[in-house]
């Protein structure tokens, strides 16, 4: 110690010696070490005590050589500045250092030893490789990125990658050219920076949303949307950011609404009940659904479980066939359900259902259904009216077989009363009896058997007295009279005798069963003015038509009445129809009913 007890004389230089981080090691020529640092005790480990007098060994072995070289060097007064390279500590790692190697010379500028100053540089080399690391990973991810990454300051780009540069149709280097005004539609770079000012600046957010309308280099449109935030480049606030092309996005997005929306409205016009259906719960409902429940409007069904509306004997049926649906694509068969309505009632339906992928976004079932109540009606009617059907036809054969019992009745009845004294009167009555008798069976087999339409000119109030004869057993038994109305001239039409003569048959029993407690049918016949049509009405004194039934009127098997077919009418306004005339019905319930028909006399067409 006593060799460089010069060294520490100056506090100075003591303090400098035990308070610089680098580590300082002096070795003698023979290169044993006189003294460290406690810098280089903290940079190899080594206490102080364990190293002086020690040959000076730090160095890993495949640097050895470099080392002696090194040394040599400096042993002739050479020094040596900040050389980078390895050194070992106690415990068997390295440290990387830079080092520097100067001669120790005694007062007389001898060399005595060796100098070395070691300064830890493993850090910044970390971090040096570390940037390299991140700034090749940055670089590698903007230029291989399938977004455009940006960098733009002022009107220009400062950086753009090879993706953004195609997205524009330019190249790389003519992206750094253009404006940027020229990259986006007229006005919108002024607006996207409003933007990037308000939200950066003012609400301090971090990363700030854009979407605008590209314009490539060739002029077409291209809708981006992004994300950018403000850095600092060059010492001036630029934007650094991202876009992506969502043109197909957008398209996508228009083409999915436009069919959700297609979808809505085909599902709201179907002219079936229908009702979506999410986990159970009904959250669509159809018009004819609702109409069909019989609820107020939809906002009643919606949020409701299915099987509230369902009959309880076929809520787990119901549910099975739900719970498959839902995953699979296939619709089921329609399968026959019963249905609670608001009012208690059970309807009768058939239920099909499919799953529909995106309903408001979300996977339910659609559900169809089909009201049985008027199909199993009609069924029965149609046996109904097939039945009647049958027993006109027997009818007519029935009054065949009274026609020619009764020529011989009539015929006896002339020959008896030819020969008999006295009391002819009663045998004329008999006569006229059996006259009408024959009548009406005539009548009855001309309506009742089956031909085809035959027009001729004929005389109405015959046709209208033939009905009433017909109808009138019917209207005495009823306490209803008939009175019949007509204007000086009586109309003759060109028309089918027996369909018209349907016609007043059904509008008359209409009226006869319209007054229960009997009552009075005007008939009234008159001339329009342009005498050409006439017009016929047909009013009762009787309970009238309620309003729903009017409304259905001209439908077949609408009917209030226990023993009706609901045909009538129907019939009777096709035939008019068919007389190019016009059939109109107004009833005031309570007060009765008018039928008016107007129908050409078309006497040209003869
Ligand atoms: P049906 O007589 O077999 O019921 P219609 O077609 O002749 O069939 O009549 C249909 C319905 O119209 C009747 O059930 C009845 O409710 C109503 N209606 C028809 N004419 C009258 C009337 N003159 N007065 C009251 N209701 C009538
Ligand atoms: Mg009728």
């Amino acid at each position: 110690m006593d060799k460089h007890g010069h060294i520490m004389k100056h506090n100075f230089m003591e303090s400098i010696w035990n308070n610089i981080p680098d580590g300082i090691v002096v070795i003698d020529l023979d290169e044993n070490i006189l003294d460290v640092n406690p810098g280089f005790e903290a940079l190899h480990g080594w206490k102080r005590e364990e190293l002086i007098g020690r040959p000076c060994c730090f160095t890993p072995v495949h640097l050895l050589e470099e080392r002696r070289l090194m040394i040599e060097k400096a042993k002739h007064g050479e020094s040596l500045q900040c050389q980078e390279t390895f050194k070992l500590r106690k415990d068997g790692t390295m440290v990387y250092v830079s080092l520097t190697l100067t001669a120790l010379r005694d007062e007389n500028g001898n060399i005595i030893g060796v100098v070395g100053i070691e300064r830890d540089i493993s850090d910044r080399i970390k971090m040096e490789a570390s940037l390299f690391e991140a700034e090749s990973l940055y670089s590698h991810l903007a230029d291989s990125a399938l977004a455009g990454v940006f960098v733009g300051q002022g009107n220009r780009i400062l950086y753009a990658n090879p993706y953004l540069a195609a997205l524009y149709g330019y190249t790389n280097e003519e992206m750094l050219q253009v404006d940027l005004k020229k990259l986006m539609l007229p006005g919108e770079l002024e607006v996207v920076t409003r933007d990037a000012q308000v939200t950066l600046m003012d609400q301090k957010q971090i990363y700030f949303h854009f979407n605008i309308t590209g314009v490539k280099k060739d002029g077409s449109p291209v809708h981006l949307e992004g994300n950018s935030c403000l850095i600092s480049f060059q010492g001036k606030p630029a934007l650094l950011g991202t876009v992506q092309d969502i043109t197909i996005k957008k398209e996508k997005e228009r083409s999915l609404r436009d069919s959700a929306n297609m979808y809505q409205r085909i599902i709201k016009f179907l002219p079936e009940p229908i009702v979506l259906i999410d986990n159970g719960e009904i959250v669509y409902a159809n018009k004819l659904a609702v109409k069909l429940i019989g609820a107020a409007d939809d906002s009643e069904m919606v949020g409701r479980p299915i099987l509230d509306y369902v009959d309880p004997a076929y809520s787990d049926d119901l549910m099975d066939v739900l719970n498959k649906v839902i995953h699979t694509d296939d619709p089921t068969n329609f399968i026959e359900n019963k249905l609670l309505c608001n009012d208690g009632q059970t309807i009768d339906v058939e239920m099909s259902s499919i799953r529909i992928h995106n309903y408001r976004g979300k996977m339910v079932i659609l559900t169809v259904i089909r009201d049985l109540t008027d199909r199993k009606r009609s069924e029965e009617m149609l046996v109904r009216s097939e039945k009647l059907s049958v027993i006109g036809q027997l009818a007519a054969g029935v009054a065949h077989e009274i026609r020619n019992p009764l020529t011989a009745l009539k015929g006896f009845t002339q020959l008896l009363k030819s020969k008999a004294e006295g009391n002819s009167f009663y045998y004329d009555i008999m006569t006229n009896e059996l006259d009408r008798i024959n009548f009406i069976v005539n009548e009855f087999m001309t309506l009742a058997k089956p031909h085809f339409s035959k027009f001729s000119t004929r005389r109405l109030d015959h046709i209208l007295h033939a009905v009433i004869s017909i109808l009138e057993t019917q209207a005495i038994l009823m306490n209803v009279s008939i009175r019949t109305e007509f204007e000086n001239c009586i109309p003759s039409i060109y028309c089918d005798e027996n369909q018209l003569k349907q016609v007043f048959i059904n509008i008359i029993k209409n009226a006869i069963e319209a007054m229960p407690l009997g009552g009075q049918i005007t008939i009234t016949a008159a001339m329009e003015p342009d005498h050409e049509r006439m017009r016929l009405t047909i009013r009762d004194e009787g309970m009238g038509i309620p309003d729903e039934i009017i409304r259905q009127i001209g439908q077949p098997f609408i009917t209030t009445k226990e023993k009706g077919t609901g045909l009538g009418l129907m019939i009777s306004s096709r035939i008019i129809e068919q007389h190019q005339g016009l059939m109109n019905i107004s009833s005031v319930p309570g007060e009765g009913t008018t039928i008016e028909i107007i129908l050409p006399l078309n006497t040209e067409e003869q």
